[in-house]
């Protein structure tokens, strides 16, 4: 197999065989990406086994595949780039020829190359790219990203282009197209994070919870590719990480919860080795189910930390769906599986627990409430946990063969930095509007927000169209129209095929979005999983557009 050369970092090739992937390894590739489908000739290795033995040598594989003769399609294009910035080191694309790939590459490079060096990039590799010149020039002048600068005033700043920042920023758009939005996002990909539960339980690749930032971005939309360091709320200015400054009317601080993985001596060494895995991370997730499938006996802990932290059954929801794989593959009563949980019960709804301690009954695991993990030793296996029992506390060591850890989590402290935060340093908002108890040009949602409800992206879906609307007045000088009613919701996956689907609003009020006669929340069902495997997905998607479904904000009255 002779690769040739773009750059120092792609390379194209023809149809690889199987034995050529143990080669682009052996020459130092990190990444493959197909860009040809399956079935184009005889004797064609598919993609699963490209991809197969991709993993055997620990390369990256992506198929991004498209018919010769069509162009590229964007989300193909976003995704090759995302596999160029990640991959860590040179990517191999390989087609029927080569020229499919250094097609895809060619228009990844759009906006950040020069025309010409695209060009001669090709013609060094062999491949006239001179076919797309228009849609590299087009494609360049329509680049989705740019950057902060002096003088750069929007109508509405929003931190953070996660769940939370992109919902609200596209139901916005809907309402008031014309409203010029920055959304400052510093990551080239977006995560569907509640789909990393199903990555640990086997039931979803990892691949399929992530996706270009490029793709779910409003187009109407100006994303500053950065990070926020500091808001200035006098002066109505947020400066990101390389100095740039933004001006605002109205800002919008969706920038979720900051993962404090630190917290816990020992963790991030041990984190994806030795038995030590989350759920909380994209990459550790696959690590999850491996465990899963690879343990037999032993301990087998799961920790849930203090709240507040993001969708607050994913550490349980974890240990259900392990503990449901070990009693199919008849191992379950040889591993002793337990839950340390720093707080005092095992879901924060009393209508839920009922439900999950038939399951916890069911699966002999054993329950430690105020039980800390603060320590981790991976080398020995060895957790150590702050264990209270009435006024006394102790240190209690626990040796395993999987831990599946939940880190501690803050709030992010540019927040609390900038004089935003509350006592706890999530942004000091109404409950009811999501604006800031003190700034009316101030707003919060998702994760950042320092209200009492379930942080999960369900919460997401009530609140955007509430913030839109309350932004809309702002930017009119008007004051707050549309409430939140603290909706929150969390699919507690207790088996393969079964969710106990918890939905509920501020002070623990149930919230059935459907009539119990059809979905009894309060018990596993399995149109729950069908709802959360194959409903839900395409519905967050739809959120990131502005679509509001079964989502009617309560209206404020000022007569
Ligand atoms: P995020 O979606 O996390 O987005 C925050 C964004 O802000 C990120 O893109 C980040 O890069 C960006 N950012 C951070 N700091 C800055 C800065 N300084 N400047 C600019 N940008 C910044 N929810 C459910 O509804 N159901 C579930 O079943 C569910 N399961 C889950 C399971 C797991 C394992 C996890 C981890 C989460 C789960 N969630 C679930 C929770 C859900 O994913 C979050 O509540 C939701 O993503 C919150 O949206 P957000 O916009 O507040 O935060």
């Amino acid at each position: 197999m002779t690769p040739r050369y773009l750059t120092d970092t792609f390379a194209i090739a023809p149809q690889l065989s199987i034995a050529d992937v143990a080669d682009a390894a052996r020459q130092g590739f990190r990444a493959i990406v197909c860009a040809r489908p399956d079935g184009e000739e005889r004797g064609q290795p598919t993609i699963k086994d490209m991809e197969r033995a991709a993993a055997e040598v620990g390369l990256t594989f992506e198929a991004v595949p498209f018919a010769a003769g069509a162009t590229p399609p964007q989300v193909d294009v976003d995704r090759l780039n995302v596999v160029l910035k990640g991959a860590g080191g040179p990517v191999l694309g390989y087609c029927r020829s080569g020229n499919r790939a250094a097609q895809l590459w060619a228009l990844a490079q759009a906006g950040t190359l020069p025309v010409e060096d695209i060009l001669a990039a090709g013609h060094k590799a062999g491949v006239d790219l001179s076919p797309l010149v228009p849609l590299l020039k087009q494609e360049a002048a329509t680049s989705t990203t740019s950057h902060a600068g002096p003088g750069r005033r929007f109508d509405v700043v929003i931190v953070g282009g996660g769940a939370g920042g992109l919902s609200a920023a596209a139901s916005l758009l809907r309402r008031r197209p014309r409203t010029t939005i920055a959304i400052v996002e510093p990551s080239d990909t977006h995560y569907y994070q509640p789909g990393w539960t199903l990555v640990g339980g086997g039931v979803f690749k990892a691949q399929k919870t992530r996706m270009p930032e490029a793709s779910v971005m409003p187009k109407n939309a100006d994303w500053i590719r950065s990070t926020v360091t500091h808001i200035d709320p006098d002066t109505r200015e947020v400066t990101v990480a390389d100095g740039g400054v933004l001006s605002y009317e109205v800002l919008v601080i969706a920038a979720g919860i900051t993962l404090n993985w630190g917290a816990i001596a020992g963790l991030p060494e041990t984190l994806g080795r030795n038995g030590v895995t989350s759920n909380y991370r994209y990459d550790l997730a696959p690590y999850t189910w491996e465990l899963v499938e690879k343990v037999s006996r032993g301990n087998a802990l799961f920790t849930q930390p203090p709240m507040p932290i993001k969708c607050a059954g994913a550490p349980q929801k974890a240990m259900y769906l392990a503990c449901d794989a070990w009693r199919k593959r008849g191992v379950l009563d040889a591993i002793n599986v337990e839950f340390d949980n720093a707080g005092g019960a095992l879901f924060g709804v009393q209508a839920f627990v009922p439900a999950l301690m038939n399951y916890v009954r069911d699966y002999g695991i054993a329950l430690q409430f105020h039980s800390k993990l603060v320590a981790v030793d991976g080398e020995r296996r060895i957790a150590t946990f702050e264990r209270t029992t009435g006024d006394k506390t102790e240190r209690v060591e626990q040796s395993f063969e999987m831990l599946h850890v939940v880190p501690p989590q803050i709030a992010p402290a540019f927040i609390r930095e900038s004089g935003l935060g509350d006592a706890s340093g999530f942004v000091a908002v109404d409950p009811g509007t999501l604006q800031h108890v003190t700034r009316q040009n101030v707003f919060a949602i998702g994760d950042s927000a320092g209200t009492s409800n379930a942080k999960t992206a369900a919460a997401v879906r009530k609140q955007a169209p509430v913030v839109a609307l309350n932004v809309a007045a702002a930017l009119d000088g008007k004051p707050p129209v549309a409430l939140y009613d603290g909706y929150g919701g969390c699919p507690l996956t207790v088996e393969r095929g079964k969710i106990v689907l918890a939905e509920f609003g501020y002070g623990g009020k149930l919230m059935p979005t459907l009539p119990r006669w059809i979905l009894d929340g309060q018990h596993a069902t399995r149109l729950a999983w069908f709802l959360k495997k194959d409903v839900m997905p395409p519905l967050y998607r739809e959120m990131l557009r502005g679509h509001e479904f079964m989502v009617e904000p309560e209206k404020i009255s000022r007569t």
